[in-house]
């Protein structure tokens, strides 16, 4: 089996970093979640990206600085998390989920989750620990969509498969893109929800690949790459899709049901509690891959389970 190529992970930011009028402010844990890396835009008026980096800075920004516009990359709690500290600014968020801001019903949907015991343990998660909603003015924006504000545009740069919203954004005036989820942590990509699309995460990676910057961020972990690092963790990415399918095809030289595959942990080889979030992420990846192998011909369905061909 083809090894995975190295892959040097940076430390993440230990403080604000400045490109012009962009600065990140590094998430706390390491970007890890549930926090987030967070751009502060100073043009004329202050916006904010992904609000979930650090409550202490985002409170004595949002106290300085009044604070117009929050952009958000995608509905995942883990962009939202200091939402309340912004009670005056409108929310930027993609036209493809923003329903998913404003109703649990609409995240239940896009991930996928039917389970009961898992809704209210997930809808109770979201209203104490995200504050969810959000009760701001909610704006959809569109894929190419730009926004200005004294010497800084923001672009909205698709960049599906994550979510089927998911965007970056783009400073071409200062040479800046910021990846959001597309982090380039050595996990490697996440499509763990139902509405999440491996292909469209692929078709991403080759798009984001030719958008020339001096600077990428991302909302996770290192979270700042040059042109040439950025290269590689878009190769890294799609080498660990590659990976986790040829590991997945060589499982199934037995044939095996779904809870098997899920048990036997290829994707996430640590699982935490409460399990019932890693057993279905778990099971959301790897049905992707499944339905792709069985268009391919590679895998089918037999009475007794999944079994490559
Ligand atoms: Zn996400």
């Amino acid at each position: 089996m083809a090894r995975l190529p190295e892959l040097c992970p940076g430390p993440p930011p230990a403080a604000p970093l400045q490109f012009g009028p962009v600065t990140l402010v590094p998430g706390r844990k390491g970007g890890r979640y549930p926090y987030c890396h967070s751009l502060v835009l100073t043009g004329e008026e202050t916006w904010v990206v992904d609000p979930a980096s650090d409550q202490d800075y985002l409170r004595t920004l949002a106290r300085s600085r009044r604070v117009t516009r929050v952009f958000i990359s995608h509905f995942h709690e883990d962009h939202l998390k200091y939402h309340h500290l912004f009670p005056e600014a409108t929310f930027h968020v993609p036209q493809a989920e923003a329903a998913a801001f404003a109703s649990l019903a609409a995240v239940f949907e896009l991930m996928g989750l039917t389970d009961r015991r898992f809704r209210d343990y997930w809808g109770q998660t979201l209203k104490k620990e995200f504050r969810f909603p959000p009760l701001n003015p909610l704006i959809p924006y569109a894929p190419g969509e730009r926004f200005q504000t004294g010497g800084l545009t923001l672009e909205v740069v698709p960049a599906a498969g994550h979510t089927p919203g998911h965007s970056c954004f783009h400073f071409p005036r200062q040479g800046v893109l910021y990846l959001a989820d597309v982090d380039l942590t050595p996990f490697g990509p996440w499509y763990g929800d139902l509405a999440s699309d491996l292909d469209a995460f692929e078709e991403t990676l080759v798009r984001l690949g030719r958008i020339q910057a001096c600077t990428y961020l991302t909302a996770h972990e290192q979270g700042v790459f040059d042109y040439q690092g950025f290269q590689a963790g878009l190769a890294y990415f799609q080498a660990v899709i590659r990976d986790r399918e040829e590991r997945l095809r060589a499982a199934l030289a037995v044939p095996q049901s779904l809870p098997q595959l899920v048990a036997r942990q290829l994707i996430y080889p640590k699982w935490k509690e409460p399990l019932f979030v890693y057993e279905h992420m778990e099971a959301q990846m790897l049905m992707k891959h499944l339905a792709r192998l069985r268009k391919q011909g590679a895998v089918e369905e037999t009475p007794l389970g999944y079994q490559a061909v």
